[in-house]
């Protein structure tokens, strides 16, 4: 086991600490902002397989999906994927810390890591049913893992890791899209200003395509500024029918969902397999709401209804997007990152004593970017 003070395994010479304990904001309870709670009386996630890496953690950022599992969104899916054994006992997901995004520094690695070693400055995303980042140490596999980029310091890099893992995730292997084929398309963003969509921005420009967005008037310069085309107030008027007149689109990711779906697919161009990908799923609170089998059940059905009808009607793919842990895309993201292609967007700061400040600005929605929390 390690020190949180002086990272040294098995040995500790810090009298102000309990040995193998650190800090960290947890929930032992699903609730609203009242249930986060710091301590210093958490067990350090050590190393405890070869293909593990222990991480320092400098900064952390949150995403809207740590407010929703706060509230206990998604719990009884990701308490199967935690432990597939022990779904049926009442083993506890707490004390559960939050936080998806990892900026920091590695201080302990498996024996079977070969990419990294203690010392190496990095980034990562943590799945959602791992033990989060508002913590002194989180621990992730190997794969999970990424170099930082260079350019950046750790509260910029926390900013970036979810959002990007998102995207990759959503434009490449939902939206078909890659470096090499987009010059040529037309893409929409529905949610352009938020950490998605400012991340996804840069990212389709990078690879060459033409980036139409939605999002709120004062959100225009921002948008902009990070290379959109095409820009849409989706608060003065319809946006469907400004959305209308343009030329049709080859892929449209939608990170808003429920009502923009209705009129998203007709906005791509037919019969030639434009894609709709959409980051408004069905799968966690319908597990949630009625059960694993049924949940998991009600919502393929309902993506299967929906992606035949898209086919019938227009030769279109409506398709789910997904955060999927994935190290070398991080690579991938660190090159454009240093190359100056893509730059973070935070946009408000908090020390790691304010987390429940930073939960609350991030409640307040219309988000410019990320709210990223200073751990070290
Ligand atoms: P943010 O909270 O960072 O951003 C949301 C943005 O959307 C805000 O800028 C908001 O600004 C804008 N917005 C709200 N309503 C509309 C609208 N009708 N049209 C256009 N823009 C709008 O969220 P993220 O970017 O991190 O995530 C976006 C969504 O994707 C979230 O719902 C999230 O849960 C989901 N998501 C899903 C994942 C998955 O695995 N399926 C993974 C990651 C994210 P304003 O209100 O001022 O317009």
């Amino acid at each position: 086991a390690g020190c949180s003070v002086c990272f040294r395994r098995n040995v500790c010479s810090s009298p102000s600490r309990l040995q193998n304990c650190m800090s960290a904001w947890v929930i032992d309870q699903y609730g609203t902002n009242g249930v986060l709670k710091y301590t210093e009386e958490v067990a350090i996630p050590t190393v405890s397989s070869t293909s593990e890496v222990m991480i320092k953690v400098h900064a952390a950022s949150l995403n809207p999906l740590d407010i929703a599992m706060r509230g206990g969104y998604g719990a009884k899916l990701l308490k199967l994927r935690r432990d597939p054994l022990s779904v049926m006992d009442t083993v506890s997901e707490f004390p559960l810390i939050l936080g998806r995004d990892v900026s920091g520094v590695v201080v302990d690695c498996g024996s079977d890591v070969t990419h990294f070693a203690p010392g190496d400055e990095v980034w990562a995303a943590v799945p959602p049913w791992k033990q989060g980042s508002l913590a002194e140490f989180v621990t992730l596999t190997e794969y999970e893992v990424s170099h930082k980029p260079k350019l950046l310091n750790h509260t910029e890099a926390a900013s970036i890791p979810y959002v990007a893992n998102t995207a990759l995730s959503a434009l490449v292997n939902a939206g078909g899209l890659c470096r090499d084929n987009s010059s040529d398309k037309r893409v929409l963003i529905i949610g352009g200003s938020g950490g998605v969509g400012t991340f996804s921005i840069q990212l389709l420009k990078a690879w060459g395509a033409h980036v139409t967005v939605t999002c709120s008037q004062n959100a225009e310069g921002l948008v902009r500024g990070l290379g959109a085309e095409e820009v849409v107030d989706y608060t003065t008027g319809d946006a469907a029918e400004q959305l209308q007149v343009m030329e049709k689109f080859d892929v449209i990711l939608d990170s808003v969902g429920r009502e923009t779906e209705q009129w998203a697919v007709g906005l791509l161009k037919p019969w030639c397999g434009a894609k709709y990908v959409t980051l408004a799923t069905p799968l966690l609170l319908n597990t949630d709401s009625m059960g694993l089998l049924d949940g998991a059940f009600n919502a393929v059905f309902s993506l299967q209804a929906k992606a035949i009808q898209s086919i019938i009607s227009s030769g279109a793919f409506y398709r789910w997007g997904f955060y999927a842990p994935d190290g070398p895309g991080l690579d991938e993201i660190s090159k454009l990152v240093d190359a100056g292609k893509i730059l973070p967007v935070v946009e408000a700061q908090f020390p790691f004593t304010q987390v429940p400040q930073a939960f609350q600005k991030l409640e307040q929605g219309h988000a410019r970017g990320k709210t990223v929390v200073r751990v070290a």
